[in-house]
């Protein structure tokens, strides 16, 4: 398995950052301040593809809220970084194809960063020309799990190649307040929004250690 390049993830973005609810709430990812699109490429990518959308998966109090488990292990937050195909024009033409999407998956515990565990940057939520790569420090983004599957909301589309960091980094509670001070467009709050682990039907999942 090739090793996978992050194009453009450690490049400030226009800012302020961009929140879109569209079926979940999905911040947008600009272009660069050099005017360029982050992308990525390499594992089993064939061609580039281009960073669309960030959003998280989270739980309540009771439960975790990641989508995978690893190891039979689930997690508090999971992180999608959605990128599409950019021999497609958009996401509703790139989401019709099974070479469509790619989606990043990054887990996180809650805790304290140390000097092993790693925490998300809060400033990158607040701050001016955030930079990707400051949503996951010290990600050893070589070591990863890759499957052919599915979108897991809205239709559930089968177009996407997972790429799922193996590494769980840390994140502090304080950022949950972020999430939980968010409302939607009819002022509701967000609530648990993560799918139930799903069956393998078939599927290969290829791992890069
Ligand atoms: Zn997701």
């Amino acid at each position: 398995m090739p090793e996978l390049l992050l194009a453009y993830y450690d490049v400030p973005l226009e800012s302020p950052l961009k929140l879109s609810s569209n079926g979940h709430l999905d911040l947008i990812i600009p272009k660069t301040t050099g005017g360029h699109k982050p992308y990525v490429i390499g594992a089993s990518l064939n061609t580039q593809y281009e960073a669309e959308s960030i959003h998280f998966h989270w739980g309540s109090a009771e439960t975790l809220g990641s989508e995978h488990e690893i190891d039979n292990k689930r997690f508090d937050i999971e992180m999608h970084i959605v990128h599409r195909n950019m021999r497609y024009p958009d996401m509703n033409e790139a989401k019709k194809h099974p070479d469509g999407l790619a989606v990043l998956a990054i887990m996180y515990m809650f805790g304290r960063p140390n000097a092993i565990t790693r925490t998300v940057n809060p400033k990158f939520f607040r701050g001016s020309g955030p930079r990707l790569n400051e949503l996951f420090p010290k990600l050893k983004a070589n070591n990863f799990f890759t499957y052919n599957g599915s979108l897991t909301s809205g239709n559930c589309e089968e177009s996407v190649t997972w790429i799922v960091f193996a590494q769980e980094l840390t994140m502090t509670k304080l950022l949950t307040s972020i999430f939980s001070s968010i409302q939607d467009s009819n002022g509701g709050h967000l609530k648990p929004n993560y799918r139930q682990i799903q069956p393998l039907n078939n599927r290969t999942v290829f791992y890069r250690p």
